[in-house]
């Protein structure tokens, strides 16, 4: 049998959001070892499906499962891992791996955007403590979201690097595939891992990286054209611009059969393209005043309905884009998620479904925030919610909130009070608290991209804003300390 040990570690860790991610929060979010961590009954698709789906297909491949930990407990996104958080998980992998020696091969879920105290490079530090327990022999493969930050430290400790394709992320399962069968076919001498790795040296935003549409539509295509042309896997992360990162900005992974200089033409390639289109992947986008006063226009001469994507609200207390809503008279919409805690309880204890209330919500985890909003609403929902996901984003997925309250505010105004930053994927999560989505002109959504796999065939226009948050398009407000000197458009170099 040939047996290969798989291991999952993913953060994106937003350097500029303010609370430290701690082992105690990792721990609170829990952690599968073992045959558990392979389970992903009521999870969705993901990497380790993929690798499982390729290794039930051959007799003689054995998934071993090492460790799975769970979303680390944080208000919002979670900044900086503790050196301990990293150290103690990474040594629980290592030491899981040891137990099981000899492997054969190791397959890492990883995300790339980990930001760790004292550790420049995580994901590249994780395969080199793996790689002292398994020695030189046993290749080490990667799967790697889209908002990877990595560089060659990685395509070095490595045998194979794979980065998700889509943004909406649909592909964690394909991706799967892909690395899966690289590394059984190698074990097996039937193929020749030959990696090339390049950094264009731009960073950008989330926000303007969806794949479907230019820029990197333009990019993606590419790689799908030198993969066509014999390359196995063209990987391009454009990279999470909120980890203040050495290695940060878009990177580019090259996967080939034996053939190094095919693997270096089309990583550098693809490379220079992205550097020809760094000012498509930069543009200005409207304020929340702005932007807000457009999308009302607009629905007034019958362009709707409207997703507006306030997409830099990592916190989920931001209000924005809810304030302006209201002070501009909009009407029939509903703001998807004000993170408030302490207003939620409140409402648990005090009241119930049907009693009109006057709360100040949101604004409370970081001044850019904004200021709280004190709204006067009856509740119409109050207490947990269940549903199972049926838009694209994590299809068959279980979700659970233990509480979220709506008020309903008059004109067809809805807020949703919520534990923590609660972006639908889809109308899945607003049905369950018993809202009537299609009679929205206007839905506000906390998120930059992944909401448009389903939000797109609703609304007429998905509508991007960029209001003061932890995570602007406009990277040039925020004080980075690590980045290379010459990344466009904010590096040393460019500033005037
Ligand atoms: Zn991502």
């Amino acid at each position: 049998m040939y047996r290969i040990a798989v291991a999952s570690f993913s953060h994106e860790t937003c350097t500029f959001c303010p609370n430290i991610t701690t082992l105690e929060a990792w721990e609170a979010g829990g952690m599968d070892y073992g045959e558990d961590a392979l389970d992903y009954t009521g999870r969705g698709r993901s990497y380790v499906t993929g690798y499982k789906e390729v290794a039930e297909g051959y007799d003689d491949v054995e998934l071993v499962g090492i460790l799975r930990p769970g979303r680390p407990r944080t208000v919002g996104m979670g900044s900086w891992l503790t050196t301990e958080a990293f150290d103690v998980i990474t040594g629980r992998i290592v030491d899981g791996i040891e137990a099981e020696m000899p492997v054969d091969g190791v397959l890492l879920a990883l995300h790339g955007a980990m930001a760790v105290s004292n550790v420049p490079r995580p994901e590249a530090e994780i395969c080199r403590r793996v790689r002292k327990v398994v020695g030189y022999d046993v290749p080490i493969m990667v799967t790697l979201d889209l908002h990877a930050c990595e560089d060659e430290e990685l395509s070095n400790i490595t045998e194979g690097v794979f980065i998700l394709k889509t943004y909406p992320h649909l592909d964690g399962h394909e991706i799967g595939v892909i690395a899966a069968k690289c590394i059984i076919e190698t074990i097996r001498g039937d193929f020749k891992p030959a990696m090339a790795c390049r950094k264009p040296g731009v960073i950008s935003a989330s926000v303007y990286q969806a794949s479907e549409y230019h820029p990197m539509k333009t990019v993606y295509d590419r790689c799908r054209e030198w993969e066509a042309k014999g390359v196995y896997c063209a990987s391009v992360a454009p990279g999470f611009a909120y980890a203040d990162v050495p290695d940060a900005g878009a990177s580019v992974f090259v996967v080939t059969n034996g053939d190094h200089a095919l693997a270096e033409e089309a990583a550098q390639d693809i490379s220079d393209l992205i550097r020809e289109l760094r000012e498509d992947l930069t543009r200005p986008l409207p304020k929340a005043k702005d932007g807000v006063a457009n999308v009302i226009k607009m629905v007034k001469e019958g362009t709707k309905p409207i997703v507006i994507a306030y997409h830099d609200d990592r916190l989920g207390d931001g209000t924005h884009v809810f304030k302006e809503l209201l002070k501009q008279g909009a009407t029939n919409f509903c703001t998807t998620s004000i993170a408030d805690t302490e207003v939620l309880n409140g409402l648990a204890r005090d009241h119930k479904v049907g009693d009109t209330v006057t709360v100040t919500i949101g604004g409370w985890v970081h001044p850019i925030s904004g200021e709280p909003v004190k709204v006067t609403g009856r509740i119409e929902w109050l207490g947990p919610a269940d549903w199972v996901e049926t838009g694209p984003m994590g299809r068959g997925a279980e979700r659970h909130d233990d509480l979220v309250a709506s008020l309903d505010l008059g004109d067809n105004r809805h807020v949703v009070v919520s534990e923590r930053l609660r972006a639908p994927m889809s109308s899945d999560p607003l049905k369950a608290i018993g809202l009537d989505v299609d009679s929205f002109d206007i839905v506000e959504i906390k998120s930059r991209v992944h909401h448009k796999a389903f939000w797109d065939t609703w609304s007429a226009v998905d509508y991007p804003v960029d209001p003061p948050g932890t995570t602007p398009a406009d990277l040039s407000t925020l004080e980075f300390k690590h980045l290379p000197w010459d990344i466009y458009p904010i590096g040393e170099k460019w500033k005037k």
